[in-house]
């Protein structure tokens, strides 16, 4: 699916009078981010999009990342911002976020975007909601008068997944912490999206038999007895994590879903490659509104 989203960016990026432009903003040096943002630099080389990374330190201001944020927006030849998040507890992030201009938005977090999505106006959409979505119509898996249950409700995955799943005429109900007999709601969901952020935290008892699943989580395992339990022992996973001292594993667990779910997204693998995959066709979407 990866290759095909590529497939279709090349041609709109062969004709572009330049190429597009994406500036990486990464502050600090968190390790899980700096993966995430060299990921999408290699994307970016690999489709010929120019792109750039910013790293201002740690200790970076709130002024002084607006003023980042400010330089990248006036710059012609960027197309798209993105600023890694999640940033340091002293940056302002709602007012970083609400710095971009709406049109280099290519995460599709700036509120005007965010006004976009509901009304289905056009507009950069959330990166891996909207990966979700071509996963969902790629497998062919119908929506439209659907049980669609989403759990979590942040504004980069569960909110956004809730919405574009809405657009398809899914009947969508989200959960959250509060939610009670989460197990029961998550069970009436012909498509469940988990991204809780919680290790295996969905057993089989939170999946219909049948159901399509996504699994959003990326959860870093480093306790090797708790990746002997979700895995049941399982040799191949155990000798990985030996190799590597650490494994990453979703919120769905993963021996129940691929037992009772029709369809469901691995991780690693899954949702996170889409995210990359749709934040390049966002960045051509961005270029293609400004040049064309
Ligand atoms: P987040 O902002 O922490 O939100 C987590 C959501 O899960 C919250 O709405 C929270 O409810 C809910 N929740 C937490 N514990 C719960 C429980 N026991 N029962 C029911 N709901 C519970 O996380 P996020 O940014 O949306 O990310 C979620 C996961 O997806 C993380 O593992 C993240 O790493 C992963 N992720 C992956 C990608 C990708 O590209 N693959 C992209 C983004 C995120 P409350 O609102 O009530 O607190």
């Amino acid at each position: 699916m990866r290759d095909a989203i590529y497939a279709e960016c090349r041609p709109r990026i062969a004709a572009l009078r330049r190429p597009p432009g994406l500036a990486v903003v990464l502050v600090g040096h968190n390790p899980a981010s700096e993966i995430y943002v060299s990921n999408k630099v290699k994307a970016s080389a690999e489709l010929g999009i120019y792109s750039e990374t910013l790293t201002p330190p740690e200790s970076v201001t709130t002024g002084e990342l607006l003023a980042v944020v400010a330089e990248l927006n006036s710059r012609p030849e960027i197309d798209g911002i993105l600023v890694q998040m999640p940033l340091p507890p002293q940056v302002d992030s709602k007012r970083i976020l609400l710095a971009v201009s709406p049109d280099k938005d290519v995460d599709g977090f700036h509120p005007c975007n965010v006004g976009n999505l509901v009304t289905g106006r056009p507009g950069p959409r959330p990166c891996t909601p909207a990966g979700i979505i071509r996963l969902l119509r790629h497998y062919e898996i119908p929506m439209a008068g659907r049980h669609a249950v989403v759990v979590g409700r942040s504004d980069i995955v569960g909110k956004p997944a809730a919405m574009l799943l809405l657009h398809e005429n899914a009947t969508v109900t989200i959960c959250h912490s509060k939610t009670r007999d989460l197990a029961e709601v998550c069970r009436q969901g012909d498509i469940l999206v988990a991204a809780v952020g919680r290790p295996a935290a969905l057993t089989g008892d939170f999946i219909s038999p049948g159901a399509a699943v996504i699994d959003v989580g990326v959860n870093r395992i480093t306790d090797r007895a708790e990746l002997a339990r979700i895995f049941r022992g399982l040799k191949e996973k155990l000798a990985a994590f030996d190799r590597k001292g650490s494994l990453l594993v979703g919120d769905l667990d993963p021996v129940d879903v691929a037992e009772k779910a029709a369809a469901y997204s691995p991780v690693p693998g899954g949702v996170g490659v889409l995210t990359i995959a749709m934040l390049m066709m966002n960045t051509v979407d961005c270029a293609e509104r400004r040049l064309c």
